[in-house]
Order: structure tokens, then C-alpha cells, then sequence
């Protein structure tokens, strides 16, 4: 190969940026509580938020087990929380698995435990949502039989195997219709479903990156799907963008921001500020979808 051959492809290699790497090192669990949080007993509590009409328990400190499930009402919330005891000096929050755990020392009372929690119940209460709003581990849970749930586009569809029908299909009350004849091979059923789902994926694509580009002012020279495990999508700078199929399993909104991310790509082909602005053009709310996707990390997506 010429020099000047091995060079413009050597460019065009660097130019298909890298999207979305920081994703894939993103912490996944647990999430600890940012700040340090306090108190020893013997200190001044945290202001307790307003909203906080908790009825607490006084019921004084019994040896309990390692791991112990308790219960505390936070207005309308219930927060379920395990305590465990150690020789740490302070009370330590951490979400895993959408459920509240603590570990306190030894000699700080439960009242003081609890709040503790309501000191930090609005970060608690996101934290747990975010954890069971996202398809963690959705690749090892999810089941092909007829009733199982997929998700799609933000939404839930439901497998029916059915006799008469030959090829997937979807219904008006979100059936996703399978031929009887592969309900005993899940292998098959995976990808009769893997088949339907791009297709879906491609048409979705499509007329959102019609729609983003002309409003954006730019072109493409083509779309194709990819199946990457560690990128949302990709851009060249000739304009030959890729979107992960997989985006069909997540809320219509992350589409969109991947899309708007990708066409800023052909406006600027970095991640500055002026590329950013870019994306803002086309998806005013980029920050907050951005900061959402992080939660799913696309090896955890059932297929
Ligand atoms: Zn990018």
C-alpha cells in the first residue's frame, strides 16, 4: 500500500471517534454515598429536610444480627434498609440492588441511623429508582418463554408464541407474536426476536437521523447498525454513522441523544464545547439522557 494510502487510513481510523468509552468504565455497583456523612451520636444531627414527618423509632439498641432488614417511613416513602455493625467511626450508606444498606458503628442508636437516612432520603430515593429503572444484569434474567417481558423503546413487549403465525409480529396491545413451532428453542426464538428488533432498530434510526440532520443542516453518506459492546454509535468524518442496535431496548430519549451526538459529529468532529453546543441544538436535554445512559451498561442488555 503507498504511504499516502496507509496514512488517509490511518486518519480515517483515528477520525471514527471513539464514543462513549468513559461509558464502559463507568462504575456499575454500589454506588456509595458522595459525602462523608456523619454523626457520632454525641454531635449535633443533620438538619433533617422538611419534608421528613418520619415517626422514628426510639426502640433502644438490641444486639442484632449481621444483616438485618428494617423499615423506615419517609413521607409517603418506605425505605427498607439492612444495618450492619462495625468498627467504622461513621454511618456509611450504599445502594446495591435498588436496596438501602448501612453500616453504622456499634454504639450509634438506631434514631440516629434513621436520620441519617432521612438526612440523605432525596439522594437514597434516586439512587434506588435509578438502580430499578435500569435492565442491570437483564441479559442473565431474561426469560424466552410465552409471558416474558422485553423491554422496547422504554416500554415492555410480551412474547406470545402462537400457532398460526409465521413470522414476528407485532400487535396493537404489545404482544410480540412468535410462530408456535420455535416456543421449544429458545436458541430460535433469540433469533427470530434479534432479527425483528433490528429491523426495527434501522427504521427507528433512520427517520430520526432524517429528521436530526435536516434540522441540523447536515448530511450523511450512510447509516448502518452495529453491534459494538462498548459504543453507543460512531461517525466518520466522511459522515458514514453506526448506531448500536441495541439502543432499541432503551427509552426513546437515549435514541435521540445518541442520534443528536453522532450528526454533532458531522459539525465537529471532537468533544469540545462548540460540539456540544452542536448536540444541544438538536436535543436541548442532552445532560440529563446523557448522565441516564450511563446506567445501562449495553453488556447488560438481554441480548
Ligand atoms: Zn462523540
Amino acid at each position: 500500500m503507498p504511504v499516502s494510502q496507509v496514512f488517509d487510513r490511518a486518519l480515517q481510523l483515528a477520525l471514527q471517534l471513539d464514543l462513549f468509552s468513559d461509558l464502559v468504565t463507568a462504575p456499575r455497583t454500589p454506588v456509595r454515598e458522595p459525602l462523608a456523612t456523619q454523626p457520632p451520636p454525641q454531635q449535633p444531627l443533620p438538619p433533617v429536610a422538611p419534608t421528613a414527618t418520619t415517626p422514628r423509632t426510639t426502640e433502644p439498641e438490641t444486639p442484632p444480627p449481621s444483616l438485618r432488614t428494617r423499615q423506615l417511613r419517609c413521607g409517603d416513602q418506605l425505605i427498607a434498609y439492612t444495618l450492619t455493625r462495625s468498627s467504622r467511626r461513621s454511618i456509611g450508606l450504599a445502594i446495591r440492588d435498588a436496596q438501602l444498606h448501612i453500616t453504622a458503628p456499634r454504639r450509634v442508636t438506631i434514631a440516629a441511623v434513621e436520620e441519617a437516612i432521612i438526612a440523605k432520603q432525596r439522594w437514597i430515593l434516586n439512587k434506588i429508582t435509578e438502580q430499578k429503572n435500569r435492565p442491570a444484569r437483564q441479559r442473565e434474567t431474561q426469560q424466552w418463554n410465552d409471558g416474558a417481558l422485553l423491554p422496547f423503546m422504554g416500554t415492555s413487549l410480551q412474547l406470545r408464541f402462537v400457532p398460526e403465525c409465521k413470522r414476528v409480529a407485532l400487535t396493537d396491545a404489545r404482544w410480540l407474536d412468535l410462530p408456535a413451532s420455535a416456543q421449544l428453542d429458545e436458541a430460535k426464538s433469540r433469533l427470530l426476536i434479534e432479527g425483528w428488533l433490528r429491523k426495527q432498530a434501522l427504521q427507528v434510526f433512520e427517520q430520526k437521523i432524517r429528521a436530526a440532520a435536516s434540522r441540523l443542516g447536515v448530511s450523511i453518506s450512510s447509516l448502518h447498525l452495529s453491534s459494538a459492546r462498548t459504543r453507543w454509535g460512531s461517525c466518520t468524518s466522511k459522515g458514514e454513522i453506526r448506531l448500536n442496535w441495541r439502543l432499541i431496548f432503551l427509552p426513546e430519549s437515549m435514541i435521540d441523544y445518541v442520534v443528536a451526538h453522532e450528526l454533532a459529529h458531522r459539525r465537529e468532529m471532537n468533544h469540545s464545547p462548540r460540539f456540544w453546543a452542536q448536540v444541544e441544538l438538536i436535543y436541548p436535554a442532552y445532560r440529563e439522557v446523557r448522565k441516564q445512559l450511563q446506567q445501562y451498561p449495553i453488556s447488560s442488555l438481554p441480548l
